[in-house]
């Protein structure tokens, strides 16, 4: 019982609403959180194969260009054209001609093996070597790899050296390759060594080296941006790039790192973000099912609350009945005697009287009036017992037309004798109902604790003795325990006691 009290307590109501709203809670906060997951996940993926994406078609800009400028490079023409003095008409023909009207290729310089420019060609002009300088100090190093790249491919061949059988594979690379800005400009910057593909050979030392910048223009960019599916590419350099693009290259836009150290470039471009399509399309249905979710939830809230509402006055009702009776709402015998039994044993009266009323004659208002009328008498009854014995005792209903009271105030013989008379009196006076007017008489055999019996049970027992025989002295009147009859006889009511009686309204 106290378990289901903890349970039904007015909270318990409360707790399932909040439990729900939890589990609504709950359930949004997962759904968003997966979808917040799989979002990061898509995007992180789309912008990895992006990044590859960008990585591969750089790889084959560089190739391309590789291979473009590798047909001048690797050439047993342009060994003979440039080894003992510069032939310009080559120079002219096959550096500016060919490699800027065909390739596109904006600045072409050929350095001697001590890195000083032979050739300059800007486009399709060729202009003195001293303005090559500059750009050639700021492409040193990948000349220096080139030439590295040469002396660690090279094959000897009588005293003197070729190229690699396949200097554009990639076992034996022989160029040196770079995006880079060159004065201000973005572009590819190639070094090849410039060597023999046929009959040609070189003596032993560094080689010279060709070197070609191809600029990134807006046409290529976009080109790329094109070939690769990807919105708004650039290729830019490191200071020049947003740092929310360097540091969360998910969002808005993502960038990767090209080039070497030095000289730091990032490719930038904004990401397709599957992240937005995903929240765009789980919206609704997530909407949906958050409402049917909750939806449910409402329902078996209100449900469950309903039930345990009705459960609680259904038991609330029960543990009233479990001690009360039903009709008049009157403690019942079960009350009763535990606290007789309670008061007893905790000692809290010295002396108590009990009282057994009987109404008299009381079947013949069932039998005239029928069941209904009955009950009425007996609620009618029971409300002037308890209002006679107010807070001198305790009333009890314990059976069909039978009442018990416990009379601890007040209690020497005259003021109980007194209280009986009020409860005869009080019983008698006619009582009123839907059909016509009845009126009982009461009983009433009285017992004292502890004079004439020491336990609960046994005084209740003398005084429904006594009962008996003020029914048999002949009703409507009070019979003490013990009392000499003739004296009871006397006692008794002038009238004899009242002759039970219904009377037709
Ligand atoms: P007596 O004077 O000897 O007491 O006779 P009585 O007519 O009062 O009858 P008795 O006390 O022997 O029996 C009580 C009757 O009360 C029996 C039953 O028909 C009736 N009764 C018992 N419980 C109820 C009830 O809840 N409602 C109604 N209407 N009648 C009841
Ligand atoms: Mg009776």
């Amino acid at each position: 019982m106290a378990d289901f009290e903890k349970l039904s307590g007015k909270n318990f109501p409360a707790a399932i609403q909040l439990s729900c709203a939890a589990i609504i809670a709950a359930f949004l906060g997962l759904g968003l959180f997966i979808l917040f997951l799989a979002g990061g996940i898509a995007d992180k993926v789309r912008l990895e194969a992006e990044s590859q994406l960008v990585a591969n078609e750089l790889d084959r800009q560089v190739q391309l260009l590789a291979r473009d400028q590798s047909q001048v490079s690797h050439w047993d023409d342009t060994v003979f054209a440039l080894s003992e003095r510069i032939d310009e008409a080559f120079v002219r023909e096959e550096i500016a001609g060919w490699l800027w009207e065909d390739f596109d290729i904006e600045t072409s310089i050929v350095v001697s093996a001590d890195s000083k420019p032979l050739v300059v060609v800007e486009r399709d002009r060729v202009l003195d070597p001293s303005e090559g300088v500059v750009f050639a100090a700021s492409v040193e190093d990948l000349v220096a790899v080139a030439r590295q790249n040469y002396m660690t491919h090279r094959r000897a061949t009588g005293g003197r050296f070729v190229g690699p059988d396949k200097p554009l594979s990639k076992h034996t690379e022989m160029f040196a390759a770079d995006i880079r800005q060159v004065d201000g400009q973005m572009g590819l910057v190639m070094a090849q060594a410039i060597i023999p593909d046929d009959e040609a050979s070189l003596p032993d030392g560094a080689p010279q080296v060709l070197i070609t910048f191809k600029p990134v223009t807006e046409e290529l960019l976009q080109t790329m941006g094109k070939t690769l599916g990807l919105a708004d590419f650039q290729i830019l350099h490191a200071a020049d790039v947003h740092p929310d693009l360097a540091s969360m290259p998910a969002a808005p836009g993502a960038a990767v790192a090209l080039g070497d150290a030095g000289h730091p470039v990032h490719a930038a471009w904004t990401s397709a973000r599957p992240s937005a399509m995903i929240w765009k399309l789980s919206a609704i249905p997530m909407l949906v099912l958050l409402v049917l979710v909750a939806g449910v939830l409402i329902f078996v809230a209100r449900r469950s609350a309903a039930s345990l509402s009705a459960l609680e006055t259904s038991e609330r009702q029960n543990r009233f009945l479990a001690l009360h009776d039903a009709l008049t709402g009157l403690p019942n015998r079960v009350q009763f005697d535990r606290a007789l039994e309670d008061a007893i044993t905790a000692g809290r009266y010295d002396r108590c009287a009990i009282l057994c009323i009987d109404l008299d004659r009381f079947k013949a208002v069932n039998d005239t009036y029928g069941h209904q009328a009955g009950d009425t008498v007996i609620r009618t009854v029971a409300n002037r017992i308890a209002e006679t014995v107010a807070d001198a005792g305790i009333a009890a209903r314990i059976g069909g037309d039978e009442f018990i009271v416990l009379l601890h105030n007040e209690i020497d013989k005259d003021s109980v004798s007194w209280r009986c008379d009020q409860l005869i009196e009080s019983v008698c006076r006619p009582i009123l109902f839907e059909g016509g007017t009845a009126a009982v008489g009461a009983s009433i055999g009285v017992a004292w604790w502890p004079d004439d019996a020491l336990t609960a049970k046994t005084v209740i027992r003398s005084a429904d003795e006594a009962l008996y025989i003020a029914k048999e002295l002949g009703r409507g009147q009070a019979y003490f325990a013990g009392m000499p009859v003739a004296a009871a006889d006397k006692a008794a009511k002038p009238d004899g006691g009242r002759v039970p009686r219904a009377v037709n309204g």
